[in-house]
Order: C-alpha cells, then sequence, then structure tokens
C-alpha cells in the first residue's frame, strides 16, 4: 500500500494506474477509522481497478472550534486498517497541501444547506464542499464512495458533482450505515463517548425504528414528539427529530402515504453530537 503526503506525487501515481486502464475509487475520510469506513474500501474494491482513501481532518467544515481539537486521530490505526482492507493508496495531506491559498469559491447548494445540518451547522457543507471539491481535482476518480449515514451529505455531493463540469463524470456510490449489533451507527465521535454514554446511544436508532413502525399517513406532529421525548428522557439533547422528503429533504409533518420518506435525527449527548438517519418507505 502507497502512502502519498504530497499531491504531486499521488497525481502521478495515479496517472500512471490510468494510463495503465485501471478505473480510481476514492474514499474520502477524516480518519479515526471504523467497520463503516471499510465497507466503503470494500465497495470500491469491488467496483474498481484500484482504491485510494484520503485521510484528512478538514479545519473548514467544523462550525464549532472545540468539535475540531477533540476529533480523534488514530493515524497508524487506520493505515493498519487500510492495509488489512486492500487499499492501494492512502492520501495524508497537510493543511497547508489541502489550503495553499485562501480563496474560496462559494458552492450553491439552494435549500440543502438551509435544513437539518445545514442550518444547525452554519457553513459546515461549503467546508464540505471545499475539501471534496479539491481532493476530487486531485484524485481524479472514476469512482466515489460515501456513506449514508451522512444523508444530507450524500445529497450534498450529488449537487457538487452536478455543479462542476469537470467532477460531473464521476460516479458517486452510496453505501449503508454500518451499525454496532446494539444498533448504533459507527461513527469515529463514538470514541468520545464515556461508558454511560455509550449504553444511552443506541436509543436513537430505536427512536427512528420507532418512527418507521408507527408511520401513518397524515400528521407525523405525535409521533415525532413520542420519539424525541423519550430521546431526552434518557439524556439526550436533540437537535433535530424529524421526517422529511427522501429527495428533496423538505420537512413533513404531514403524510400523504405516498412521498418517500427519511427520519433523521441528531442530538447531544453530552459533548457529542450523533446524527443518525433512517429511509422510512420501501
Ligand atoms: P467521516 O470520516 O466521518 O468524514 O466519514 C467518511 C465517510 O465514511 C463518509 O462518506 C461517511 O458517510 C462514511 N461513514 C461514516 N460512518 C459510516 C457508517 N457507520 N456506515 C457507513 N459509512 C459511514
Amino acid at each position: 500500500m502507497w502512502i502519498f503526503k504530497r499531491k504531486n506525487n499521488l497525481q502521478r501515481y495515479i496517472q500512471k494506474k490510468t494510463a495503465e486502464g485501471l478505473s480510481i475509487g476514492f474514499v474520502p475520510t477524516m480518519g479515526a477509522l471504523h467497520p463503516g469506513h471499510i465497507s466503503l474500501v470494500e465497495a470500491s474494491r469491488n467496483t474498481c481497478g484500484i482504491t485510494v482513501c484520503s485521510i484528512f481532518v478538514n479545519p473548514t467544515q467544523f462550525n464549532d472550534k472545540k468539535d475540531l481539537e477533540n476529533y480523534p486521530r488514530t493515524v497508524e490505526k487506520d493505515i493498519q486498517m487500510l492495509f488489512d482492507a486492500g487499499c492501494d493508496a492512502v492520501f495524508l495531506p497537510s493543511v497547508e497541501e489541502i489550503y495553499p491559498t485562501l480563496t474560496t469559491r462559494h458552492y450553491d447548494l439552494g435549500t440543502l444547506e438551509q435544513v437539518f445540518e445545514g442550518s444547525s451547522r452554519p457553513g459546515h457543507f461549503q467546508g464540505v464542499c471545499q475539501v471534496v471539491d479539491r481532493l476530487l481535482d486531485t484524485v481524479q476518480p472514476t469512482d466515489v464512495f460515501f456513506g449514508q449515514k451522512d444523508y444530507q451529505q450524500c445529497m450534498v455531493i450529488n449537487k457538487l458533482l452536478a455543479l462542476s463540469s469537470n467532477l460531473s463524470n464521476i460516479k458517486m456510490h452510496i453505501s449503508p450505515t454500518q451499525r454496532e449489533a446494539n444498533g448504533l451507527a459507527m461513527s469515529s465521535r463514538n470514541l468520545r463517548l464515556n461508558q454511560k454514554e455509550q449504553a444511552i446511544a443506541p436509543e436513537i436508532f430505536q427512536a427512528l425504528q420507532y418512527l418507521k413502525k408507527n408511520l401513518q399517513a397524515g400528521s407525523q406532529s405525535k409521533m415525532l414528539a413520542q420519539a424525541r421525548d423519550r430521546l431526552v428522557a434518557v439524556g439526550f439533547k436533540p437537535d433535530y427529530v424529524s421526517i422529511a422528503h427522501a429527495k428533496t429533504l423538505e420537512e413533513m409533518q404531514v403524510w400523504d402515504g405516498e412521498a418517500p420518506l427519511v427520519a433523521l435525527v441528531a442530538a447531544f449527548l453530552g459533548e457529542v453530537r450523533l446524527i443518525d438517519n433512517l429511509i422510512l418507505t420501501d
């Protein structure tokens, strides 16, 4: 497995592989890897000639400075996990390598920036687009792999690919959310939960399943309030517990019985903000 810290060395490697006729699968991450990330590497290996994974804790997508400082960093373990998973190359750039200039483009993400993660974390998706745009420009992959765990982010990346003519040929793949046996969505931030919080954290998935099980056409308000109250009762500070149109993310308090739906939760457990989602309709 190759490890690159500089863009130009990585690009030379990729150009060689592209010239050999191999497709390039790319998995961008912020490290502190877990089996959820590895499932993306596996999806890429099953689809592409070579797989490149990046590990970069992107400062421009953190609207909370403390969250950036406390973000877990386990790079040696990450490299071992990628090696074991059969990843071909890892890109470990410095902040200066990704952001040699401060000029930043504004990405028109429309309403995606005004709801859920967009409104709760101002500037977050602009930062995501800045880094993913720069990484894609460097790697020039044929295929890119993201996790459904970050549902809204997947929609933002789809939009980014559509916005930029040089990225529009890249094929986007979305892999299902990997969960612990107790249902908790795997996340790098789970490392920051203490023992008591770890025992409570799976309640988010239980709340999502409750919404799915009790879904009926009509008003969703009562069911959403019950799910939210339960999270509060066990110790969460919910940011949102919502149901939205699965394709537009328009919030849906009333369901016509037909529109595709996704349930979305963001909630603080102590200092740690957790997010999860579940598609409610087939
Ligand atoms: P992150 O390192 O958190 O930025 O995540 C890197 C990629 O891994 C993103 O596409 C995430 O959606 C994906 N990912 C994170 N957690 C999971 C999970 N539990 N299951 C599947 N994919 C995940």
